[in-house]
């Protein structure tokens, strides 16, 4: 396997978010000069963990200012760089506006960093951190895809500003990164599609979805019981350990399914058990499907359609292509989830 140098500065955007921490880290420690592009390189509550990491690891940090709206502002952070990360990309499902909200930033700043990219001399390799998102959008779009099974050549084709909009901001966001790429030829790009992250923080105070999900099994949410509904979930640190394939790798080509697991929401909380179940409500059992088909709409804002496409439904993606290609190896679900829990534990995410 041929790998590029690890002399030269490479980009990372939006270097204060969940899944981007790990990826600095993993860069620092490897002595590489790390560019991190950020909202406000002043807001030290986002990037003060950076900095820590930064102050005992052989690489060098420098942060730039950069927003995926304004067009034009990654060229300084991306001046000198080999390698693009480019993960920002706002990750919620609790919007009011979706266009606004996740549709423009995911797509127009993947424009932007891709299109800063190809006008780069120096740039040879951008990773875009798109999602199984891209790939599906209910768990049962696995049972409609060929042998049963997500697999990278499957796109995403039923999200859309109504349905699933998270979803859709990241298909659109990857076809515009693929649009891009086939269309000049300084940078090869190469994706991560992660199915849902899992897994300890680096900051403080995570805004990541994968927070509200987690945060719901130890709050008495899912006291009663946590639906199946079928999902996959891959550790954070392994997600880095895939970006760092995906730009030092110089054969790595395409995309990538990046999932650990094939299980569910209540497999989830059951990994918790062990650890947790005397002292936390989290969820035993099985809520049924009509239960949450009834009381979805009214106490969680989860419609219908939802319920019947995701709720005892089996989520299935085939994880092969990163174990070839990139080496991937996956941590248990079991540890991923404790550590996770134990952190929102030690934060007071329950109370004390
Ligand atoms: P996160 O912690 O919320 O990070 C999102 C990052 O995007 C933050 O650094 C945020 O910067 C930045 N961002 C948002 N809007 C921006 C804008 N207008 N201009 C510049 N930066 C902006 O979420 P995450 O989970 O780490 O997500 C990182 C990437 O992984 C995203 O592309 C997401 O779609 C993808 N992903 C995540 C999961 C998951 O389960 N977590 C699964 C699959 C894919 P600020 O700090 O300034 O807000």
């Amino acid at each position: 396997m041929t790998t590029f140098p690890t002399d030269e500065p490479v980009l990372v955007t939006g270097a204060t978010g969940y899944v981007a921490g790990w990826l600095v880290k993993e860069l620092l420690d490897a002595g590489i000069t790390v560019h991190a592009a950020v909202r406000d390189p002043g807001d030290t509550r986002k990037t003060a963990h950076l900095q820590e990491i930064a102050a005992t690891s052989p690489g060098t940090l420098r942060f730039f200012k950069a927003d995926l709206l304004n067009e034009g502002s990654y060229a300084e952070a991306m001046a000198g760089c080999a390698i693009v990360f480019h993960t920002a990309s706002p990750f919620t499902t609790s919007v009011r506006d979706p266009q606004r909200e996740l549709v423009d930033p995911a797509v127009k700043g993947t424009g932007n960093v891709l299109e800063t990219a190809a006008r780069t001399p120096g740039v040879k390799r951008v990773v875009v951190t798109s999602s199984c998102a891209a790939i599906y959008t209910d768990a049962i779009d696995c049972s409609k895809a060929p042998g049963g099974v997500l697999t990278e050549d499957v796109w995403n084709t039923s999200a859309s500003l109504d349905y699933q909009p998270y979803s859709y901001s990241k298909t659109l966001a990857e076809q515009e990164a693929w649009k891009i790429a086939e269309a000049q030829d300084r940078f090869k790009l190469v994706t991560v599609n992660p199915s849902l992250v899992i897994g300890p923080a680096l900051n403080d105070r995570p805004t990541s979805e994968s927070f509200n999900i987690v945060r719901q099994m130890g709050d008495g949410t899912m006291k009663r019981g946590a639906p199946k509904l079928g999902l996959g979930v891959v550790d954070v640190r392994d997600l880095a350990r895939a970006h760092m394939e995906a730009g030092f790798r110089e054969d790595a080509d395409g995309r990538h399914i990046i999932s650990g697991h094939n299980t569910n929401i209540l497999e989830l909380g059951k990994a918790l058990i062990e650890k947790y179940g005397d002292r936390y409500p989290v969820p035993r059992q099985s809520l049924p499907k009509w239960i949450v088909w009834l009381v979805g709409p009214i106490v969680g804002d989860i419609s219908r359609k939802f319920v019947a496409n995701n709720v005892d439904v089996k989520w299935r993606a085939d994880n092969t292509k990163s174990k070839r290609a990139l080496g991937m190896t996956y941590r248990p679900m079991k540890t991923s989830m404790e550590e996770m829990f134990q952190q929102m534990i030690d934060a007071g995410a329950f109370g004390k």
